[in-house]
């Protein structure tokens, strides 16, 4: 894939160039003569504001500062949110103010392998805000969507039985209280590699009045637009592509809706859960490359997962990209492609652990979304899904030569 298709121009989209082009284009200072090219870092904790301080655009750096607004006025843009973003001192500081949404006697549905911050963070916090929490297989439709049916009618009764089959409007335009809770969906998971029918789930979850969340890491707003198929939010680890290039934690949540907005802003705000200024204005150098970090990186990726496919060693290995993957056919049809994350199983743990340790230029750590290859087994994190392979690697992969990559890949598997 070279290229990007621009998917229906959302009303709120403020230009109608294509997204490799805006990810250049966005967040620059006006075009006056000595202006500068790139935004200023602005470091400043408080700016002037007399009289009353919420007619000021600007006036304490914990609940708005420039130091975000180009950044967030990107991500708004890409994925057509129509607000500016909200960015987030990680993707779970995102991922939690999401969360913080389900209402007291709700439920919230997640898939059995989101990435595992979010579950520890969701069983937490399902406990503090007494909410129920409801794992599944986010690749079986039917099964999702008979999660939301059993968990619909506990707290719809109490909102009367308008509500409760559906014929009221969404629990997006309606906010949050009403709600009958959150729909999670990860699509790739991580580290599974499933693929969600993300259009379908949503679909479901708006219908029963359960807020529609999606966690857009791993596919970028590159792959989907989450928003346009009716999401009520969307939530980023910008540590990872946004930024690139493994030297930023952050994270980012959009939404087209003001009253969801309004909330996760208060819950940044009374956290406190914000983001330094160097990092937001290195995320958004990094994201001025994506389109061609990415592009080589997913063009990497599908030729070292065919290989890979063709390996003795390999018990398994799950790339969307695949022809033959489970995923393949949803993945066609509602992505612009596959991206770089590939997982493979062997047969033992042992055999997984001796792999990362024996790769010279692919580098042992966790994390991905980076320049650079990453290799990890992910059974090494105790806090992993006990369903996840113990001999499963995940690789994040990288922009280097694909020969070189596999070279070294194909000699720790032998
Ligand atoms: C890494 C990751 C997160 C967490 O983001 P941090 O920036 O590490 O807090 C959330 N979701 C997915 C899919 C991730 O890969």
């Amino acid at each position: 894939m070279t290229s990007y298709e621009y998917s229906a121009p959302a009303a709120a989209c403020q230009t109608a160039y294509a997204p490799d082009t805006v990810l250049v284009e966005t967040g620059r200072p006006d075009r006056i003569d000595g202006a500068s090219v790139n935004p200023p870092i602005d470091l400043s904790s408080t700016f002037i504001s007399s009289g009353d301080i919420e007619s000021s655009p600007f006036a304490y750096a914990r609940f708005d500062t420039p130091a975000w607004a180009p950044f967030e006025e990107a991500l708004a843009e890409l994925e057509h949110a129509g607000l500016p973003g909200l960015v987030f001192g990680s993707g779970l500081a995102a991922i939690s103010a999401a969360i913080s949404l389900v209402p007291a006697g709700g439920t919230l549905v997640v898939p059995t392998h989101s990435y595992q911050g979010a579950l520890a963070s969701a069983g937490q916090l399902a406990k503090r805000q007494g909410f129920d929490l409801v794992t599944v297989d986010i690749a079986d439709t039917e099964a999702v969507v008979a999660a939301l049916d059993e968990a619909a009618p506990k707290t719809t009764a109490t909102n009367g039985p308008a509500e409760a089959n559906g014929s009221a409007a969404s629990a997006g335009e309606r906010g949050h209280d009403r709600a009958a809770g959150m729909l999670w969906i990860e699509s790739p998971t991580n580290p599974m590699l499933e693929v969600a029918d993300v259009p379908a789930l949503i679909a479901a979850a708006k219908d029963r009045g359960f807020l529609a969340a999606v966690d857009n890491t791993f596919a970028t707003p590159l792959l989907q637009t989450p928003l346009d198929l009716g999401a009520d939010l969307v939530v980023h680890s910008v540590t990872k592509y946004l930024a690139g290039h493994s030297d930023v934690v952050l994270g980012a949540a959009l939404t087209g809706n003001s009253e969801l907005r309004e909330r996760m802003h208060t819950e940044r705000s009374m956290r406190g859960s914000v983001a330094g200024p160097f990092e937001v204005w290195l995320a958004l150098r990094g994201l001025r490359t994506l389109a061609v970090r990415l592009d080589r990186a997913q063009t990497n990726a599908r030729t070292i997962a065919e290989r890979l496919a063709s390996h003795p060693a390999v018990v398994e290995t799950r790339y969307p990209g695949l022809p033959d993957d489970p995923g393949h056919a949803r993945a066609s049809a509602q992505m612009n492609g596959f991206g770089a994350i590939i997982a493979f199983t062997v047969d033992t743990a042992d055999r997984a652990t001796a792999i990362a340790e024996a790769v010279k230029l692919w580098t042992p750590a966790t994390s991905l979304g980076g320049v650079e290859s990453l290799i990890e087994r992910r059974r090494r994190h105790a806090e992993e899904p006990q369903t996840v392979p113990v001999g499963l690697i995940r690789l994040s992969v990288g922009i280097e030569n694909v020969d070189d990559l596999w070279t070294d890949l194909e000699a720790a598997l032998d």
